[in-house]
């Protein structure tokens, strides 16, 4: 059986960061990278892939280029979590243990739970920028639209990037726009399982106000429950109080946001937390594991309540990182995640509500810049910084966030 004294398992955004951080900080560190995917995706670049901004090719990059140096690779996914033997069996049927183990699997993607919608993914105007294969579908789709009911939806899960459904809905808008008398025929909806528009309330009134101005349709409490491929209709159910009804929508275009939970080796194992989900039960602070202490977690698979971005995996990966450095030298973990994150709000081509927040739901903008307001520098910032942020500084362990209770981190 091969031993780490790190493990971490999924080399995404936040597993790559975490190991970037961790040898930086303390070279000596053994630290091995669980993650199957030869390739790594910018995900955060898939909204401007689906509106014909970047190309598929921008957003990826080869996963053993991103591995830091003196981390050690292995190409396999986790199939079972043994906590209490402080194990992780891969799916090339080794067992791997482990001193300190990271859990940064991210997030599933439930297409199934959504009756007739597998099948009908990818043809007819069906399409959703979650999955990578289906963005350059997704611009074609925009680019073909001619008129009619473009519904975008928002299911009752969290989800990862909880503004991408809008996001491409007000890209959609611009590109019908630009075709003489498709927008005048078309009609956009945002059909959302949510109760409006967006959970922090300070961005709540100027993304009502964009919806006005494009004189877009909201239907909140609906959740997407079925695709009619065939007679281009959407079956949703709509809550009302207690009880509910079915409501039937025709399309001529539909972009699906799916359900989401954490994969299921996490949510069948003794990491997740009892109830919906199956995320890793951490605390929402430390980041470390309610009942495992040798266990921390961060990124999208855990249960941090807060909004699942990037941009969140910036604030947690150096409290992680400063309390399992804490953790391994028998010190108390004293680093605090404020849950802040970041969702660039882009509203059209060239505006962006740049949308940064904590656990309070408080704003809390990296510019010296009035937040709600829609601006051309943000689209910038979103287009052009944080990609190059992402690559160069983030996933290199370069990134130091500044948004944790201060003095913990040692460097
Ligand atoms: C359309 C879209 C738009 C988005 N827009 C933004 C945005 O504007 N800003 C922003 O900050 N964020 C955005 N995000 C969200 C962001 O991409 C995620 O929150 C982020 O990637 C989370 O990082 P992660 O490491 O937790 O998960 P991921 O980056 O998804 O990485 C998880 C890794 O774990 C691996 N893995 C899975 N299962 C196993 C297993 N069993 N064993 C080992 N490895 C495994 C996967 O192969 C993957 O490499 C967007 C996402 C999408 C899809």
């Amino acid at each position: 059986m091969a031993h780490h004294q790190i493990l971490i398992v999924g080399g995404g955004a936040a597993g790559l960061t975490t190991a970037a951080r961790l040898r930086r900080l303390r070279p000596q560190l053994e630290i091995a990278v669980l993650e199957p995917s030869a390739d790594h995706d910018y995900q955060p670049g898939w909204t401007l892939v689906g509106a014909g901004v970047f190309s598929l090719a921008e957003t990826r990059r080869a996963e053993v280029d991103l591995i830091p140096e003196g981390v050690r690779w292995i190409q396999a996914a986790a199939v079972a979590f043994d906590p209490d033997a402080a194990t992780v069996t891969t799916s090339s049927g080794d067992t791997l243990s482990y001193d300190l183990l990271v859990v940064a699997t991210g997030i599933k993607l439930c297409w199934d739970r959504i009756k007739g919608l597998p099948e009908a993914l990818g043809r007819d105007g069906i399409t959703s920028n979650y999955a990578r294969e289906l963005l350059p579908y997704t611009w074609e789709t925009l680019q073909a639209h001619r008129g009619g009911p473009a519904i975008f939806t928002f299911p009752q899960t969290p989800i990862k990037c909880a503004g991408a459904p809008q996001k491409i809905m007000y890209l959609a808008d611009d590109v019908f726009r630009r075709s003489p008398g498709v927008a005048e025929r078309s009609q956009v909806i945002y059909a959302t399982a949510t109760p409006g528009l967006f959970a922090i309330p300070t961005f709540v009134e100027p993304l009502k106000q964009v919806v006005a101005r494009r004189g877009i349709q909201t239907r909140f409490q609906h959740t997407l429950k079925e695709v009619r491929a065939a007679s281009k209709e959407a079956v949703f159910e709509v809550k009302e109080g207690e009880s509910s009804r079915e409501e039937v929508l025709p399309f001529a275009m539909l972009h699906v946001t799916p359900p989401m939970a954490a994969p299921d080796v996490v949510a069948q194992s003794p990491l997740a937390v009892a109830g919906p989900g199956g995320w890793v039960d951490v605390d929402k602070f430390t980041t470390q594991h309610v009942r495992y202490p040798n266990v921390f977690s961060l990124g999208d698979v855990s249960s941090l309540p807060n909004s699942k971005t990037a941009a969140a995996v910036r604030g947690q990966a150096p409290v992680l990182v400063a309390n399992l450095l804490a953790y391994l030298d028998g010190q108390p973990l004293t680093a605090r995640y404020d849950g802040y994150a970041c969702c660039p709000l882009i509203t059209g081509y060239g505006r962006t509500i740049m949308a940064e927040f904590n656990y309070e739901a408080q704003p809390v903008p990296s510019f010296p810049l009035d937040p709600t307001k829609e601006r051309w520098s943000m689209w910038m910032v979103k287009k052009n910084l944080l990609p190059w942020l992402y690559w160069n500084r983030m996933l290199k362990g370069l990134d130091h966030e500044r948004r944790f209770v201060p003095g913990v981190v040692q460097s």
